[in-house]
């Protein structure tokens, strides 16, 4: 037997008791005659402790161990001394009789510890020694015990959860895919499903009215930190339901997934429509833990002969409550900042409401203190208070300040920690006009269905009422991230071959593509809406944490590489030929 108990579970009531332990050596300490190994395993750390007055040559060889080598200890449990309240075992030691070396262990190129020394690519090569540091064992701990609550949840709610093959046909959801070369058809490829969108609706044709996956997701898109070419899905859908259904469900997973994992309960989630979202916050996934809210100024701020405002769609702001003390320099950083390419913006004007009532702008050669006033008036200021103004076109202007409203509230520490608020955003475009290409895309996926309202006007309907068309079409925000998105789906042949046809199908392309979509739709579709989650994103915001790398077991770099395994790499030559690629090597 390797152990009786593990590294984390010996308390004071233990005391006595002869007990079996392996793990790693965290640390060793020698005093004198006293040689103290920590030893870990992902249970916690247990004290052992060598004591050269019973055992010289023990002690000696309990001296000789390294850093990480993996040993099996017999002894009996004894107290304390010297106790350790900040460790669960750290009212007791082991006094070791016997020590079995059962692997040595290189010295690790960065320390194995809450905080390490190691840098984020060195880590992500020995992702496995950065697996056995307690913050990433937590997470990957916690995303354990998320996925099993998310199927006790839905599977008590009636969902079956089937699994979909992941060597497809390309479905579109705005991603690039990735593509497997087929052996057997040659010149023929698989792509690897962007989201098993097309399965669920088949399953829903099917009969299996409730479907959830938890399931890997392939895009080949340019990574950020919040994204990776592979991440998971929770992903479901649902028959014969309204989005009404669809929301209520799914906000109770929610909420019962905050409840049972983290102890909190989120309340009711309130909804927003789209264009709401875009006018107040200039975002379409706006976070509601602080205000700021954007502020239109059009009515003050034209007509006074600053070019730059009159000659503007919109003049808005925010109002960054208590900071009209801003240096210069750090008003020219927030210029700076949004004038950046990713931004975006010509400049930035800012109004300072001083707290004696005066106000300072950086276009005080055209506004007096009087229109200045009434800026204040309009944004609702106080003394104290600082306007950053932005003006443009109405849409960019609208997402440049929901951007730079994100920015000052990080920089200045402006969300609370610990907060949570959720929110379906609402009625969704189902189209977007695409200037550059003279095109529609598809503002959620292309079997997203008008409401039904609006389902005449769209058979029907000229280019601009294509524009106007709404969707039942829905996200869930949490943190200010997309952490689900789904629709009410088209199910009827002649409603998705439009939808395809405005979205730049010719009906050839559409029936070679989705042909078996719209055909299953001739046998007797049932009306239906689906969800599917960011679980790695759901993982990493209820821990309040952006990245989700660190709640990805395996995770790419930011080039999509696996640096440990080292992926990708090329292939022998053989098996291109068996590949049917022809691809020259040097
Ligand atoms: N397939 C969609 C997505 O991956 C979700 C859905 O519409 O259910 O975003």
């Amino acid at each position: 037997m390797f152990r009786t108990h593990n590294c984390g579970e010996l308390r004071l009531t233990d005391a006595g008791t002869e007990v079996t332990l392996s793990g790693w050596v965290q640390a060793g300490r020698d005093f004198g005659g006293l040689t103290f190994v920590d030893l870990r395993d992902r249970y916690g750390i247990t004290q052992v402790v060598f004591d050269s007055d019973d055992d010289a040559p023990l002690a000696e060889r309990a001296r000789k161990l390294g850093r990480e080598w993996v040993i099996q200890v017999k002894g009996s449990v004894r107290e304390r001394t010297n106790k350790n309240p900040n460790r669960p075992t750290g009212d007791v030691e082991i006094l070791a009789r016997e020590l079995m070396v059962l692997n040595k262990s290189k010295v690790p190129p960065f320390t194995i510890e809450d905080e390490t020394d190691g840098g984020d690519d060195l880590r992500m090569k020995y992702r496995y020694l950065d697996l056995r540091r307690n913050p990433l064992q937590q997470n990957l701990i916690f995303r354990s015990k998320l996925a099993l609550a998310v199927r006790a949840y839905l599977s008590a709610q009636g969902f079956l959860e089937v699994e979909t093959p992941n060597l497809i046909k390309s479905t579109p959801e705005g991603a690039r895919d990735f593509v497997v070369p087929s052996r057997l058809n040659e010149g023929q490829f698989y792509a690897l499903p962007q989201s098993p969108q097309t399965f669920k609706q088949l399953l829903m044709v099917a009969g299996y009215d409730r479907y959830f996956q938890i399931v890997k997701c392939f895009r080949d898109e340019d990574l950020r930190a919040d994204r990776q070419p592979e991440f998971t899905q929770i992903d479901c859908e649902m028959a014969f339901v309204t989005q009404e259904e669809v929301l209520n469900t799914f906000e109770g997973l929610t909420r019962h997934l905050f409840q049972e994992v983290k102890g909190i309960d989120l309340g009711e989630f309130p909804r927003m429509p789209y264009d709401e979202a875009v006018r107040r916050f200039g975002s379409d996934k706006p976070d509601l833990r602080f205000g700021m809210e954007l502020v239109d100024l059009n009515a003050v701020a034209q007509g006074k002969g600053f070019q730059v405002f009159d000659g503007a769609e919109l003049v808005a702001g925010i109002c960054v409550p208590g900071k009209a003390d801003l240096s210069r320099k750090q008003l020219d950083a927030l210029t700076d900042w949004v004038k950046r390419p990713q931004i975006g913006a010509k400049g930035l004007v800012y109004v300072k409401c001083n707290e004696d009532g005066s106000f300072k702008s950086s276009v005080d050669k055209f506004f007096d203190q009087e229109a200045l006033q009434a800026w204040a008036a309009s944004a609702g200021a106080t003394p104290g208070d600082l306007l950053l103004v932005l003006s443009g076109d109405d849409e960019k202007t609208r997402t440049q300040l929901g951007t730079l409203r994100l920015h000052v509230a990080q920089e200045y520490d402006m969300i609370p920690a610990g907060a949570f608020q959720p929110l379906w955003v609402v009625d969704f475009p189902l189209l977007e006009w695409d200037e550059e290409s003279e095109r529609f895309h598809a503002m959620h996926h292309p079997f997203t269905s008008p409401k039904r309202e609006e389902i005449d006007r769209m058979l029907t309907g000229d280019h601009d009422t294509m524009k106007s068309l709404k969707a039942d079409a829905y996200d869930l925000v949490i943190n200010g991230a997309e952490i689900g998105g789904g629709s009410v789906r088209i199910y009827d042949r002649a409603l998705q071959e439009k939808n395809f046809q405005l979205l730049g199908f010719t009906p050839e392309e559409a029936e070679e593509q989705f042909g078996f979509l719209m055909g299953a739709f001739e046998y007797g579709a049932p009306p239906h809406a689906g969800i599917a989650f960011g679980f790695d994103r759901l993982c990493a915001v209820m821990n309040g944490k952006s990245s989700i790398r660190d709640f990805i077991a395996f995770p790419k770099n930011n080039q999509g590489r696996d640096v440990m395994i080292d992926a990708p790499a090329a292939i022998d030559a053989k098996q291109l030929r068996e590949l049917h690629l022809n691809v020259t090597l040097e």
